[in-house]
């Protein structure tokens, strides 16, 4: 799935072909992962195949695939499978996306009811090419859920809308029960990491949020490794704040091939666990802070956990 060709005649990452190849760095040993392919991971996979769809964990080539998909977690990712962006650190095909599948809510829906999820994390592509950025889509897929499997708790991990007017306010007035949007990466780095967002942008609509469904839960999520400073992931975790983020992520990057931005560095375990004891000084009432934490992973425990602080909270 790591890959920067698929054929010649299609490239993957046609943006990245002329960037020089960087070495992928030896993972260290804090970083192992459970092989794909129990036989629950297999029914997973049909499930995803047999109903045509798309997920983020295959396409982003996610090291947690094996533990996830094992437990039918499986996060999807609607829109296609070809984005409008060329992030340096992303691994998702790039390039003229297809037209929208307006069956694709039902699909989704169906996959969910399959898989028994109690929660899904439901992410996309960027759409710039269409005129909500795929706003509707979104909620489409949502209320298809929600008609399916009332009791299924869904979260949103949306791309930025940028330029995209209204688009925030279609997906909120969907009620998703968690809307998570990633800052990914410190603001100085955003020219090389992620060169087609803006960070004060991203993080505005993570704030919007909150002012258009004060009760609905924010989240957000960054890499570490990419060269930022450890001031300036605290310097991200403030603004998060003040934009009352309440669930942060905070993951290693992995390189997903010699065309990608490099790694600068590992960040140790017992680093990963200092953010988060920081974050958790901050005010967020949660906080995933691990080398393998990825914004869907362990999303339905978290999103329990993340009910649980609130009402902690409130009655204290
Ligand atoms: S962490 Fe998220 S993207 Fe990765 S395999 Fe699990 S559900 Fe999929």
């Amino acid at each position: 799935m790591v890959t920067v060709l698929d054929s010649a005649a299609r490239p993957r990452h046609p943006e990245k072909a002329h960037r020089p190849d960087t070495p992928v760095l030896r993972k260290p040993d804090w970083i192992r992962v459970k092989a794909p392919g129990s036989p629950v991971y297999n029914e997973t996979r049909k499930i995803v195949r047999d109903n045509g769809l798309v997920t983020v964990c295959e396409e982003a080539g996610c090291p947690n695939i094996g533990e996830c998909w094992s437990k039918r977690h499986a996060t999807f990712m609607i829109m296609g499978d070809t984005c409008t962006r060329a992030c340096a650190f992303c691994n998702v095909r790039t390039g003229l996306p297809e037209a929208l599948d307006g069956g694709e809510p039902e699909k989704v829906a169906s996959a969910v009811a399959q898989l028994k999820l109690n929660h899904v994390v439901i992410t996309s592509v960027d759409r710039d090419d269409l005129a909500d950025g795929g706003a509707r889509h979104f909620a489409e897929v949502i209320g298809s859920i929600r008609a399916r499997t009332p009791q299924t708790t869904i979260e949103v991990l949306t791309p930025d809308f940028l330029r995209k007017d209204g688009a925030v306010e279609t997906v909120v007035a969907a009620k998703p029960d968690v809307f998570n949007h990633n800052l990914e990466t410190v603001p100085g780095l955003y020219l090389s990491v992620r060169p087609g967002a803006r960070y004060f942008h991203s993080l505005r609509l993570l704030q919007k949020v909150k002012e258009l469904d004060a009760a609905m839960f924010t989240k957000s999520g960054m890499m570490v490794g990419l060269g930022e400073t450890r001031e300036q992931v605290l310097q991200v975790m403030d603004d998060m704040r003040a934009a009352s983020v309440d669930f942060l992520t905070i993951g290693q990057y992995l390189q997903p091939s010699r065309k990608h931005h490099p790694i600068d560095r590992f960040v140790t375990p017992e680093e990963f666990k200092s953010y988060e004891t920081i974050a958790y000084s901050k005010g967020f009432l949660l906080v995933s802070s691990s080398p393998l934490t990825r914004s869907s992973h362990h999303a339905g425990d978290d999103f329990q956990r993340l009910r649980a602080a609130r009402l902690a909270k409130l009655g204290s």
